[in-house]
């Protein structure tokens, strides 16, 4: 590991100042950027610990949450509030991890934290736009089981197929969640679906922040039918494994037909996946495994399957529809709910 200097904020002001320079870090949990920097990926010259910033979860005045950037994952899941208002997101994190990293992972870190791709990690011999720019994906043509199936383009390939790691920022991307930022030039605020971005020619930029830029809190809009949601996570073994696929859903069904509905995919692309296609297709439409099914391949029908992961395709159709069965209570054929790749 290399040396840093260690530096640890009171508040958000004084976080910003301290991570001026670019090879500054803020430092949450560390359950990822501590791996990072074992492996020598990250050499931050100074990390400024944000963890004693913004610990709390409060109602907003219009009726949503508004989330400490600290706040951990296990605290996050165990609210009352989000159990009850926003369980796809008590799932999602609960599917995250162990119960030692949930303790000490923290939500800004969480929807932060960087691709799992093996040769992302292998400094030693891979090559890796993203870690490198222009020096090649060795992904491309190699192992790529667990890589992207949408939103990686590029001629004569694309410079970057990872996948996005988080499960959390599945949910709250599905929930139409707001970051609140501070940075050097002030105060701002985004939709959590535009923080991350594809890998397009330049994989080494993974969000929108500016430089400097640190997320204070996320807010969540009043849903009331985001009390009807869920999460569903598809991975190699039960526990302790990235997604597959995953799918966040929150779905309002009156009389038959589907008055409105939140989507998105995990373990599909370089970002946490908002299924706008598929949203499109059921709102107002009935609420039927033939409507699911139609919505889960409007929204993959330009998905570009690699050497290994062709299975994805059927796998996040079969979910999609499972999930909105699910949630519809309508009755789906068997074979659309089995999980296995
Ligand atoms: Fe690097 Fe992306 Fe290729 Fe993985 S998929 S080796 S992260 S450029």
């Amino acid at each position: 590991m290399t040396p840093f200097r260690y530096e640890r904020a009171d508040d958000a002001a004084a976080a910003v100042r301290l991570a001026a320079d670019p090879a500054a870090r803020y430092l949450g949990g560390g359950t990822n950027l501590v791996d990072l920097m074992r492996e020598v990926v990250e050499r931050p010259d100074t990390l400024v610990d944000v963890t004693a910033l913004a610990r709390g979860i409060a109602a907003t005045d219009a009726g949503g949450l508004l989330i400490g950037a600290a706040v951990t994952n296990t605290q996050l899941a165990e609210h009352r509030a989000v159990r009850e208002r926003y369980p796809v997101l008590a799932r999602a994190i609960l599917a995250g991890a162990s119960a030692q990293i949930r303790n000490m992972a923290t939500l800004a870190g969480n929807i932060l934290q960087r691709t799992r791709c093996t040769y992302f990690y292998d400094t030693a011999g891979s090559r890796c736009n993203k870690r490198e720019p222009g020096a090649g994906c060795d992904a491309i043509e190699g192992f790529n089981r667990i890589h992207a199936i949408l939103g990686a383009s590029g001629s004569p390939s694309p410079a970057c197929v990872a996948t996005h790691p988080s499960d959390m920022a599945v949910a709250l991307v599905a929930l139409d969640a707001t970051v609140h930022l501070e940075g050097p030039a002030g105060a701002r605020a985004m939709p959590l679906a535009d923080l991350h971005r594809l890998p397009g020619g330049t994989p080494e930029h993974e969000t929108n922040l500016l430089p400097g830029e640190l997320i204070v809190a996320i807010e969540l809009p009043a849903m009331p039918f985001a009390a009807h949601s869920t999460y569903r996570k598809v991975r190699d073994r039960a526990s302790y494994a990235f997604a597959l696929v995953s799918v966040a859903a929150a779905l309002d069904v009156e009389g038959g037909t589907i008055r409105d509905v939140r989507l998105a995919l995990g373990g599909v692309a370089h970002k946490p996946w908002r299924a706008w296609r598929a949203e499109a297709v059921l709102r107002g439409a009935p609420a039927t495994e033939a409507t699911f099914r139609a919505a889960a391949e409007a929204e993959l029908a330009d998905a570009v399957p690699l050497r290994d992961n062709g299975f994805k395709i059927p796998l996040a159709t079969r979910t999609i529809v499972a999930v909105l069965g699910e949630l519809s209570g309508t009755a789906v054929h068997a074979e659309l709910t089995g999980e296995a790749a």
